[in-house]
């Protein structure tokens, strides 16, 4: 496995879980935040630890910031310095940034000023917990990103006939990965390949092309 490089920037409980975790599972990660404290409850959990103001655009050049594959701006209370920190993460070089919102207005400025991906944790983790909930099949838990999904899909009878004809990429978005009918499971099936009612498919896609696909079969 490759080692990464990561810089974590803000160390509450989301930077904090962010950075350990990288850290745990073989990665380089820099965790930095501007209060003593918190840089140091983390320090032996990260490679290396800094205290610096993350909005000031050339102490972030000066640690390289251009050299990390991403950069985690996981400032939440305080969104000015969210902002602030992303737009000089960007203008500083940096490859990558993950940017933290907590609403959605907030999501829309951090998207409009350059970050490459913004996360909503609570958003996020209540959307899935719903999903959870009432479909306890669906296993979107598969990580593909806060955008995507791998869902399986019970085919009623308005999912009948063969994959050519249901063409189900073309009007759902989605694509048929595999196909279950009763025990017997064909990967990567084909075109001619039929799907009957009480059949399972297992689809991917994005959120919304796996829910049109499930709202179309309820
Ligand atoms: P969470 O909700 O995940 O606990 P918080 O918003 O409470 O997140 O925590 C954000 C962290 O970011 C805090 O530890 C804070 O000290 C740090 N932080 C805020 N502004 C800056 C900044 N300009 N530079 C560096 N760290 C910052």
């Amino acid at each position: 496995m490759r080692k990464h490089q990561f810089l974590v920037i803000g160390l509450g409980r989301f930077g904090t879980a962010v950075a350990t975790t990288l850290y745990q599972l073989g990665h380089e990660v820099v965790a930095i935040d501007e209060h003593e404290e918190n840089v140091q409850r983390v320090m032996n959990h990260v490679t290396h630890v800094a205290m610096l103001d993350a909005t000031d655009e050339r102490a972030l050049s000066a640690l390289g910031i251009q050299d990390f594959d991403v950069v985690i701006v996981a400032i939440g209370a305080d969104v000015k310095a969210n902002i602030l920190t992303t737009v000089a993460a960007k203008s500083a070089g940096a490859k990558y940034v993950v940017s933290k919102a907590v609403d959605d207005m907030t999501r829309r400025v951090l998207e409009k000023v350059g970050a490459d991906l913004v996360v909503r944790p609570e958003h996020d983790m209540g959307v899935r917990l719903a999903r959870k909930l009432v479909r306890p099949h669906s296993f979107d838990d598969i990580d593909l990103g806060t955008d995507y999904a791998i869902a399986e899909v019970t085919a009623t009878g308005r999912i009948e006939g063969t994959l050519k004809d249901l063409n189900l990429t073309n009007r759902f978005g989605v694509q048929v990965i595999a196909l279950k009918t009763g025990s017997q499971v064909r990967i990567s099936p084909k075109a001619d390949d039929r799907v009957v009612a009480h059949d399972t498919l297992v689809v991917v896609g994005t959120l919304e092309s796996v829910e049109r696909l499930i709202s179309y079969t309820e």
